[in-house]
């Protein structure tokens, strides 16, 4: 089936007791047993939840694997697949990945023995160069946040194949319509649901799709023995978003890249950061790997003041944190989503405090290139 009508239909029949046709949502904690040891396959509903479960089948087929897990946020899901390693392991890391998963990693999870270094993963050598021993996986984004740099997934892949490397990617920023992981060769790929895959920024979530039984098999095991699953409603309002992705994406990308284009021409504005513009670094890799080139775009005002009088002078992009929803919004992710990176580190990676980001959303464009243009007149 085409993506579109697996989105739609994957893991979705009508509802065996009513006919309903939208999953139900199964507001219960528990099931009743018809004798000792006989039920339908649901226990406890921290284990399994029917509308929980439509939505782990539906974003399994949409994103090529063998099983997905949801989780209360893209944190959790995170937090979850991390402990897939012991204590010891070491972990390659994409140095320009989100804040939150920074946090995690270096505040959390090295201080329970699992050992990080992060890399610009946009380069091969240089995870080479950061292997070690005890190295057990790779986890990448691509493209990153805010600087929409990218990681070339097959070429990672082989090596992590021959390195005998679990390969984890953050594919928020793609979702799987324009970007499908487990098919270039990675073992793990999740999401913040928060973003793209609900698209309406009401609910906060996560997902983890996993490329065969062995991996499904340790993941049920920790999704329900540390327990930070999707709540039923929540996982209905994933489900709903996802049935209008396909749909959603197109529109995100081609605003993004009309967008892209009127402000490369805006002398105001130093550097856009866009996969789909043609001089792009990376422009040919995104064509190689992705079928699209997203909603994000970042731009370099040149100081920090210009960029915080941009943000504050936009009508239209809402002031906001997060991504990935109908509606547009704009960020200065030096002191937003990134705050909780050093700035030593955010220079190095480039990541300076004049970048603003811009989620595009699905309104029209000509309003949005309007409200830019309105803002950029004021800077
Ligand atoms: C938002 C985000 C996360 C964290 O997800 P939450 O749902 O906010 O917990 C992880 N990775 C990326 C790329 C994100 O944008």
């Amino acid at each position: 089936m085409g993506f579109a009508t697996d989105a739609i239909h994957a893991g979705q029949e009508p509802d065996p007791a009513t006919g309903a046709i939208t999953v139900p949502v199964y507001q219960t904690s528990t099931y009743v047993q018809e004798s000792l040891g006989r039920h339908k396959g649901f226990e406890y509903a921290r284990t399994q939840n029917p509308t929980r479960l439509a939505l782990e089948k539906n974003i399994a087929v949409l994103e090529k694997g063998f099983a997905g897990f949801a989780f209360s946020s893209g944190m959790a899901s995170i937090t979850t697949v991390m402990m897939l390693l012991k204590s010891g392991d070491h972990c390659i890391v994409t140095e320009n990945v989100y804040g939150g998963t920074y946090r995690v990693f270096t505040r959390v999870f090295a201080n329970l023995g699992l050992e990080f270094t992060f890399a610009d993963t946009s380069g091969l050598e240089n995870i080479r160069k950061a292997m070690k021993p005890n190295t057990r996986m790779v986890f990448i984004e691509t493209p990153t946040n805010p600087l929409l740099s990218m990681t070339d997934l097959r070429l990672t892949a082989n090596f992590c194949n021959d390195m005998n490397l679990l390969l984890v990617v953050d594919n928020t920023f793609m979702s799987p319509y324009f970007q499908k992981p487990l098919s270039l060769g990675a073992d793990i790929v999740l999401h913040s649901s928060t973003k793209y895959l609900n698209g309406h920024s009401d609910g906060v979530g996560g997902v983890v799709v996993v490329a065969n039984q062995d991996m499904a098999q340790k993941m049920a095991f920790l999704q329900n023995s540390a327990g930070a699953i999707l709540a039923p409603l929540e996982a209905w309002l994933v489900l709903r978003g996802i049935k209008t992705l396909a749909l959603r994406m197109e529109k995100h990308s081609d605003n993004a890249m009309k967008i892209a284009e009127y402000l490369v021409r805006v002398k105001k504005v130093k550097r856009v950061f866009y996969p789909g513009l043609p001089d792009y670094p990376q422009h040919d890799l995104a064509r190689k790997q992705c079928s699209g080139f997203g909603g994000m775009i970042s731009i370099d005002l040149g100081t920090p003041d210009k960029a915080r009088e941009m943000v504050e002078s936009v009508r239209i992009f809402a002031l906001a944190e997060s991504l990935g929803g109908v509606e547009s919004l704009i960020g200065h992710p030096a002191t937003m989503t990134h705050g909780s990176i050093p700035k030593e580190s955010r220079q190095r990676m480039g990541l300076t405090d004049s970048i603003v980001r811009l989620s595009v959303g699905i309104e029209d464009v000509e309003d949005l290139i309007g409200d830019l243009s309105y803002a950029l007149d004021r800077i």
